[in-house]
């Protein structure tokens, strides 16, 4: 399991997120939510050693991350980023780049490399895009590559800084129901999610977070009947029966 304790990090001195305590639990959906700018992903980059720490704890199944390797890091923790180039490469060979952690160099694939490739872009619904060039896809196609390329990776925890986008409702629900199943299969899964009624119904874990702080963290429900989404957000977040249970949404606080 990753942890964060009492974690600041930040850019050029300054510390963007501050006293950070939070685990990310083996089998569970944690899902980070909070206004643009306040903290999200650079969370997730000093979680994943990207960035380094000013102070605080990051223990990695106990051991601080200090004294991993970026290649240990990779093996333990995948990183589906915001941001991504699209290189001239098919969607095959892109998703192949997952297995580095596991390659010597000059990097010789094997069988199971291929494998997991194959196995990673069937559960993301894009076999039939394996051959094709990542810059000829779509930007939702690409999407499911890059997640692809994530869990080649085989990690324990995969981080997904908000995997939503691009994805039309019907595959980001699918998503959803990916991150679901990649839980029930024992991963971590932490996902950044501006959609508060996803957030909330997919999540095990639900983190609030504003300016640079850990405000509350807990089930939906407790978030939700905290009401601090509503302060955080400036907005009101309802809670609605429906045919198959009950569905949050947002409404903004004054008339559009
Ligand atoms: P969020 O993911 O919640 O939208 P970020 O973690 O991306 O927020 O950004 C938090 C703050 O850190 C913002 O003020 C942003 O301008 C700043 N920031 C992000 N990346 C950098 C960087 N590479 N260098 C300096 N400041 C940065």
């Amino acid at each position: 399991m990753i942890e964060l304790q009492k974690v600041c990090a930040g850019y050029e001195g300054r510390n963007v997120i501050r006293n950070i305590n939070i685990s990310f639990p083996k089998g569970k959906v944690t899902v980070l939510m909070g206004p643009n700018g306040c903290g999200k992903t650079t969370l997730l980059k000093a979680a994943l050693g990207l960035i380094s720490k000013s102070s605080g704890e990051i223990l990695y199944d106990g051991t601080e991350i200090g004294s991993l390797s970026p290649r240990d890091i990779a093996r333990k923790a995948a990183y589906l980023s915001q941001s991504r180039n699209i290189p001239h490469i098919t969607a095959g060979k892109m998703v192949l780049h997952g297995r580095f952690p596991y390659l010597d160099y000059p990097r010789h694939y094997r069988k199971e490399d291929y494998d997991a490739v194959r196995a990673a872009l069937t559960e993301t619904d894009a076999i039939e895009l394996m051959d094709c060039r990542m810059e000829q896809l779509s930007g939702g196609q690409r999407q499911k590559v890059y997640l692809a390329m994530a869990l080649a990776q085989n990690t324990d925890t995969i981080f997904m800084d908000e995997p939503t986008t691009f994805l039309d409702v019907y595959h980001q629900l699918e998503l959803m129901r990916l991150a679901k199943s990649l839980a029930a299969q024992g991963k971590a899964v932490v996902l950044v999610l501006h959609d508060l009624s996803m957030a909330l119904k997919c999540a095990d874990q639900a983190v609030v977070i504003s300016d640079g702080e850990l405000i509350k963290s807990g089930s939906p429900e407790e978030i939700f009947e905290s009401g601090i989404l509503n302060q955080v957000f400036s907005v009101k977040v309802y809670r609605a029966d429906t045919e198959n249970g009950w569905q949050y949404y947002c409404e903004p606080e004054r008339q559009l």
